[in-house]
């Protein structure tokens, strides 16, 4: 029996759906310790040095060993991919459409057993992990249909007579070359797979550098793009460092264009690091959040209170798109408050593996020390914390069967504005709230900051355009109870930032997303 995963089966999984996971996760932990190389040239080959990961619920559960390239490594698959070019550039659109459907369905067949990967490996719950594959698959099959809707971008344009001579015009889009590819730890799938398909699809070879913290996935999405029968070198695979493979790869002489989801630090860099070389080269870039939702007197305050618990504390906080500033209406505040606490306080937090669990770990010691640090930022600079606070994990003698793994609670602080945390992307589940006089100081705050990906509404169905009308962020949703500012689907949100989350303003698998891997030649013929 198979389902079609959707945010709605993901929320009231069926029993059966339940059964699969177990039993992939099962056969997937039978392979725990294995090695895991890069994929380059065709070729699955071992790295000099691998690191050995370990999950991040359980620092006791050895994952495997992970190759670790270096830029020798870096280089022969940005060779390849160069070589691999001109061949897959003139390979006819339907046939790349046809691979990346091959490859979509290669992932959906393996949809369990890469989610449970992800359970592993990123410490997100099932539910999360398999909307993650789901999501994959459906990038690759989008960016088909995309791409042939629009005919290859090839257009004819009006003939042009000049001195009695006809030049007849058109319009041809054509891609760059090698597309090195730069995939984040918490969607290390997903955002692996999504550029990955968009610069195939359309032409250019790719290269992707898979997370440090997570490189499992990427390198499953490698395998099933093996075994769709990619002409060797229009594909490679790399894990590693990011500072010395992804450096290495933008700054590589035979870069064409990057994609990168990450951190805006990291971000601006790389950006720097192609406008540099020989020419400057595209650089699309998703970058951090900081994402407001507001809240008026007119809301549903269920429906706020469900979107709100959802979109910050989901994944332990750890989206770019995760609700972290709170904007509420002071004469709905408390009651708003007081359904947050019980939603909070009912949250399961624990292995992820187990059925029902809904809160992870976070993905390393890093981040579960900065954990720390915030909520004691947030203490000394005069917060209250309304609902969490404490980490449960390594050292702190919480529960026993949290005791090896990186978790913490899901945390509300009122805080007050002026602290420098309503500023900084904190990328765990802190959020924090104040309260306002009315809706004007909400949105003047909502975007008083230096991001612009997600944001939310929750208020009058009168109040919704405004709201549209005067918020500074790509990605907006009013009165949705799945989630304040978390789950863009590929086909029905379009996702991007505005202002340092995003450098081009063209939203993941928007109708202007497979542009970008593509520049214009005009062919003008007497
Ligand atoms: N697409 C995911 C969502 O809408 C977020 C992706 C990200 O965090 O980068 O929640």
């Amino acid at each position: 029996m198979s389902f079609r995963l959707t945010y709605a089966t993901m929320y009231d999984p069926p029993e059966a759906m339940h059964e699969r996971f177990e039993a992939a996760l099962a056969r997937v932990s039978a392979t725990l310790g294995a090695r895991h190389g890069l994929f380059i040239d065709g070729r699955d080959v071992d790295a000099e040095h691998s690191s050995d990961r370990r999950a991040p619920f359980d620092n006791a559960l050895h994952l495997g060993h992970f190759a670790l390239a270096d830029e020798a490594d870096a280089d022969r698959a940005m060779r390849a991919a160069q070589a691999a070019y001109p061949a897959w550039r003139a390979t006819p659109v339907a046939e790349r459409a046809r691979l990346m459907r091959r490859v979509g369905d290669l992932l959906e067949e393996r949809v369990y057993d890469i989610a449970a990967a992800l359970v592993l490996e990123v410490g997100k719950n099932r539910m999360e992990a398999l909307g993650e594959a789901q999501e994959t698959v459906d990038f690759f099959r989008h960016y088909a249909d995309d791409f042939e809707s629009h005919a290859g971008y090839h257009h004819t344009l009006p003939d042009d007579p000049i001195e009695g001579v006809v030049s007849h015009n058109a319009s041809v889009m054509r891609p760059y070359g090698v597309w090195v590819v730069i995939a984040p730890f918490n969607f290390p799938l997903a955002l692996a797979g999504g550029p990955t398909a968009a610069a195939l699809v359309t032409g250019n070879t790719v290269v992707v550098k898979g997370a440090s913290d997570t490189p499992w996935a990427a390198r499953l999405l490698a395998d099933c793009i093996r075994d769709a029968g990619l002409p060797p070198g229009v594909f490679n695979y790399l894990s590693g460092s990011s500072r010395e493979v992804g450096a290495a790869l933008a700054q590589h002489p035979l870069v064409a264009g990057l994609t990168f989801t990450g951190s805006v630090a990291v971000g601006r860099q790389l950006m720097r690091q192609m406008a540099g070389g020989a020419w400057p080269r595209p650089c699309v870039a998703e970058m951090g959040g900081k994402n407001p939702c507001i809240v008026t007197e007119h809301a549903d305050l269920d429906d706020a209170a469900a979107g709100i618990v959802r979109s910050a504390y989901g994944m332990s906080g750890q989206k770019c798109s995760a609700l972290s500033r709170l904007y509420v209406h002071e004469r709905v505040a408390d009651a708003l408050i007081q359904r947050l606490q019980q939603r909070i306080g009912a949250l399961r937090i624990g292995d992820p593996r187990e059925r029902d669990q809904w809160m992870g770990p976070v993905v390393n010691a890093t981040a579960y020390g900065h954990y720390r640090q915030y909520i004691d930022e947030l203490e000394a600079g005069g917060a209250t914390v309304l609902a969490g606070g404490r980490r449960l994990g390594e050292g702190t003698g919480g529960p026993a069967e949290l005791a090896r793994g990186f978790f913490v609670e899901p945390t509300l602080a009122e805080a007050p504005l002026g602290h420098p945390l309503w500023q900084h992307e904190m990328f765990l589940p802190i959020l924090t709230l104040h309260r306002v006089r009315d809706r004007d100081e909400a949105m003047r705050l909502a975007n008083d900051t230096s991001m612009g990906l997600t944001a939310g509404f929750y208020g009058g169905a009168d109040e919704v355009a405004w709201f549209h009308e005067h918020i500074e962020a790509g990605v907006t949703y009013a009165n949705r109870p799945q989630g304040a500012t978390t789950g863009a689907w590929p086909g029905y949100q379009p996702f991007g930032g505005w202002k340092g989350s995003g450098s081009t303003g063209k939203a993941i698998a928007s109708f202007y997303y497979l542009a970008q891997y593509l520049r214009e030649q005009s062919r003008t013929v007497v």
